[in-house]
This record gives C-alpha cells, structure tokens and sequence, in this order.
C-alpha cells in the first residue's frame, strides 16, 4: 500500500542527500574527531563543515552551536542552565502551549519549588504580548517560548518576546524545532539567548539536536563529561547525525523558500476542501500566523482516534494530537488552552505536509476523508440527535 503521510510535525523522511552525506561516516570515515590522528582529524573538519551549515540557517556563529541528541535535550539544557547561572532567581516564565519537553521540566522544576507562570494563549492560540510583559519580575531566570506550535503550526513573535525579557536583564530561550528549516531565523537580528533545534523535524536524522547559545551568555553545561563541544555538552559526538543534520540545514536555507510556496500551496488546497466538503469542520489556530504546513482541523462529534484508524486504512498518516500525547485520550492540552469545545477538541486531526507530498496525495486524502467522518458520525448518537434537530428546525 502507498503510505501518504502527512505527519510531518511528528518526523520527517531523511532527505537522499542528508543520507548520502552521512553514509560514509559510519563505515569508511570512523574516526574520532577529538583523536590526535589525521584520520580523526578529517571527521573533525566534517564537524566544522556541519557546525557552519547549521549555524548559517540561523544567522549564528558556528561557536555557538552546540551539538545535542534531540531538541528535548536542547530545551532541558537551556533551562537548567539559565536557572543554575541565576541560583537566586526562583521563577520561570512560559506558555500553557509548550511541547512537554518543557511543559513536564517545568512542572517538574515547580515540584521542586520554582514558581512557574504559563501564560495563556486566546482562541487563536496566540498569546497576549502585555500580559507576558507584566509576568517578568526581578525573580525571573529565564523566559522559554516556543517559535512554531506542534500541534496548530502557530507562530509566537518570540523575538519581541526576547526584547522585552533582555530589557530587564532576563535569558530567553526558545524551542524553535517545529520552526527551524519552515520558516526564516535570524538570530543576530534578535534578542533571543538559546535556542533548541531538532535534526529529524527537518530531514535529518532522530537522535541528534542543536542548542545555540549566544555569544556571552552565561552558560553551565547539562552533560558533564570529556571536553567535546568546549566544554558545553560531553559526550563523543555522533558524527554521521551531525554530518547530516548540516546537509539538512544546507538544503533548507537554499530550499526553503521555494519548498514553502509549494506546501503552502498543497495545505491549503487541502484545508480549503475539507472544510468545504465536511460540514461542522473547523481550523484551531490562526490562519496567518501559522507554519506553512500545518493544518490542524477539528470534525465535530467524531473521535480523532478513530479517524486515525480508518484513515490509516488507505495508507493515510496524520496525528491527533501532537505524537508525543496521542496515547492519551485527553484533549491535547493546546486545544484545551485555546478553549477548542470538548466536542470538536476530541475529533482534532493535524495535517503536517513536506516537500515531499504532492498533488496526487492531496486529491486523494480530500477524496477519501469526507465519507470516512460521514460514516463515523452515523455511528455517533451526538450527530444523530444534531442532524434530527437541524432537520426538525
Ligand atoms: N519541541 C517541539 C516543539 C517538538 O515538536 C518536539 C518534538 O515533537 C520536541 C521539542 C522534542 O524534540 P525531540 O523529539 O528531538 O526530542
């Protein structure tokens, strides 16, 4: 069966140049970067290669890239770093949105008697920029907010965000894996002080991820260990993934431009006939600040768990939910922050494109998706007694 996947918030395919850059680092090209050796040495220069790559993505200097495992390892790092250099601040500022890379470090942080503020976001899921101002106090260590929502594709304007924080002397970080090769960073132009990336959300591989700290931020190391990456994370580095995550961020920055207009494109054709064609549809999130690829749309009355299944029938491959939370039959806790009702949060289905969907997988989800929400909703007492009031009325 043909898979179309359209999941692509959760992780995405490596892309065949990423993989082709990375093959011969596992095998032929072995060698330790730190070794003494000319054959470490060559891998040494590969990293150097992939730390410039990355750090041009991102308008940063290549020393201020750090080399992780995965974007939740950057977001940990970060926060305990801004809360271990300021010992005497107590307080963490960030949103009720977050992914639970931070969302579940700060609830654990506050266990440990930090006070957290999440700040609320609207129905849009966008957030009230003078409340996020009015929550900073001399207390607070670090500011954490996500650029690109998971599960909407919403963006916050964290670099106004980090403005206001740096007036008042306070680190910012943000999680920019969902924005990272989507859209366009700079972050010579902002005020932001760390920020998380993710290889495999961009075409490179799982297990490798990328803290960039600016330069003169103080910074206390979350791995201690050998003297790998000056000092800032130990560990012998996993030089394929990086090798590749450079390619990935390489492409992306000669790519993204046009990649965008033709995802956009393919979103929206996508979003346009679903709601079209499905009546008590909606889309969470806001319709300009947004990923290009991203739709995340609510069908009343229906379970996104089950539209999951007979989506997947066809080879189709979305998420409900963010992946990470799917297990769960809670509304994910964004729709609930957006005050997304109950009935349209549990019928929730996020559609995350790439470069590499086209025109055919799109006809064919838009082909295939209405009858399969008109068959769920006959099995649904809910939309039988709806459907019985909009006719009697
Ligand atoms: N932050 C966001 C916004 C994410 O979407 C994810 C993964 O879904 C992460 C952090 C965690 O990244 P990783 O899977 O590399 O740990």
């Amino acid at each position: 069966m043909k898979i179309v996947y359209l999941d692509n918030n959760a992780t995405t395919q490596v892309a065949p140049e990423v993989l082709e850059a990375m093959l011969p680092y596992f095998h032929d090209l072995y060698g330790n970067p730190s070794s003494m050796h000319s054959f470490g040495g060559q891998v040494a220069q590969k990293l150097r290669e992939a730390r410039e790559q990355v750090a041009t993505l991102i308008g940063a200097s290549p020393d201020e890239i750090i080399f992780t495992s995965c974007g939740t390892e950057s977001d940990n790092a970060a926060i305990r770093s801004a809360l271990a250099t300021h010992p005497e601040r107590r307080h963490i500022v960030t949103s009720r949105v977050e992914h639970p890379a931070i969302k579940s470090l700060c609830a654990n942080l506050a266990g440990q008697g930090y006070r957290v503020t999440e700040l609320p976001v609207d129905k849009n899921g966008l957030l009230d920029m003078e409340q996020m101002e009015s929550s900073l106090t001399p207390d607070t260590a670090v500011v954490s907010l996500m650029w690109a929502n998971n599960e909407t594709g919403v963006i916050f304007p964290v670099e106004k965000a980090a403005a206001l924080a740096h007036e008042r002397g306070i680190p910012f970080h943000t999680d920019a894996v969902q924005s990272t090769g989507k859209i366009p960073i700079n972050v010579k132009k902002s005020a932001i002080d760390m920020l998380s990336i993710s290889g495999h959300k961009l075409h490179a591989p799982k297990g490798i991820g990328v803290l960039y700290v600016r330069k003169g931020t103080k910074f206390s190391p979350f791995l201690i260990g050998g003297h790998q990456e000056k000092g800032r994370r130990g560990g012998t580095e996993n030089t394929p993934s990086i090798i590749g995550l450079g390619k990935a961020c390489e492409l992306a920055a000669r790519r993204m431009e046009a990649e965008n207009t033709a995802v956009k494109r393919l979103r929206d054709k996508l979003e346009t006939a679903l709601l079209d064609g499905i009546p008590q549809s909606r889309v969470n999130g806001d319709l300009f600040q947004r990923l290009p690829n991203t739709t995340n749309i609510s069908f009343e009355f229906v379970e996104g768990e089950a539209i999951l299944l007979l989506m997947n029938e066809y080879g189709i491959c979305a998420s409900s939910g963010s992946a990470c939370t799917s297990g769960s039959l809670q509304p994910s806790h964004v729709l609930r922050a957006m005050g997304v009702p109950f009935t349209m949060a549990h019928g929730s289905i996020r559609f995350s494109l790439s470069t590499y969907n086209n025109e055919e997988e799109i006809d064919f989800v838009i082909e295939k998706l209405p009858p399969i929400i008109e068959r769920l909703r006959g099995m649904s007492p809910y939309w039988t007694s709806v459907a019985q009031a909009c006719v009697s009325a």
